[in-house]
């Protein structure tokens, strides 16, 4: 349905869930995909199983905390792939759930350090690859928490304000030099992470009934319709993906 023919992505957080679906997606439309995420052989084998089925891609371990380890993934890209056209912003974390009072301040600054400074990190090492050829799609992957308040997710949801702030001054930078750079709010998914989010009980998110989220295949699907010229209408915002009408486009429902 879309094409990314010749096209190639990064996806972070690529080991399961919305990343894994999206990278799969990705390679599905035609894109050569490089899978960034700390755990090594889940990413290796979901690369060869990409290979296996006709697609392009390729693993390389990152821990988006750090910012050598995002560089030499975008160097990745470009060694193997010869460029980088797509930035999936993916990688991110919840835990730990705690109320501010009781929370470890090194804990809540390790969500913050994947993220917003990962977001951060993934748009610094693209950016001057895709402002020299004038051309790119980020797609950072953000969350309704951007915009809320939940007891027991001050780390998350501040974090996710943080990197919709990221996508909208990206936008401001870049936006006008042929770059692309939207967020995609999900909505709930079914992922490891909501499992750890019901685990928690901490608020009315972890009582949401497991039937009500979505697969992360339709998120997979976004990512995808985003980095095509319909991405042009969410330039610097959040896309949200509970909308019906954004469901309809991508062909989801
Ligand atoms: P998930 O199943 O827990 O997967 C998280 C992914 O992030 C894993 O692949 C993990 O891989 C990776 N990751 C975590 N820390 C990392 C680090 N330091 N460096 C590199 N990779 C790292 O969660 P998910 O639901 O797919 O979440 C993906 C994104 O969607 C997150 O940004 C999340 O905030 C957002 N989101 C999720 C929902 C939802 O309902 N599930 C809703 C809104 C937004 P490794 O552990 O192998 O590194």
């Amino acid at each position: 349905m879309f094409d990314l023919n010749g096209q190639v992505a990064l996806v972070t957080g690529a080991s399961r869930g919305i990343g894994e679906a999206g990278a799969r997606s990705l390679a599905k439309y035609g894109a050569k995909v490089v899978l960034a995420a700390r755990s090594g052989g889940d990413i290796e084998r979901i690369a060869a199983e990409i290979r296996d089925s006709g697609g392009q891609a390729s693993a390389v371990s990152c821990d988006v905390a750090d910012y050598a380890d995002v560089a030499k993934a975008v160097q990745h890209c470009i060694d193997t792939f010869g460029g980088i056209d797509i930035l999936v912003n993916n990688a991110g974390v919840i835990e730990p759930i705690s109320r501010i009072e009781t929370s470890d301040p090194k804990a809540w600054g390790n969500v913050i350090d994947i993220n917003v400074k990962g977001v951060y990190h993934g748009i610094r090492a693209v950016a001057p690859h895709m402002l020299e050829k004038g051309a790119g799609t980020i797609v950072n992957i953000s969350s309704g928490a951007a915009v809320g308040a939940l007891e027991g997710w001050s780390q998350y949801c501040s974090s996710k304000a943080a990197a919709l702030s990221l996508t909208r001054c990206a936008d401001k930078e870049f936006g006008d030099k042929g770059l692309r750079v939207v967020g995609l709010s999900p909505g709930t998914v079914a992922t490891q992470m909501q499992v750890d989010i019901k685990a928690s009980g901490i608020n009315p998110v972890s009582q949401l009934d497991p039937a009500v989220h979505i697969p992360a295949e339709w998120v997979g699907e976004a990512i995808c319709w985003l980095a095509t010229d319909a991405g042009d209408a969410y330039r610097g915002v959040d896309c949200s993906l509970r909308d019906e009408d954004v469901r309809k486009s991508v062909g989801v429902i």
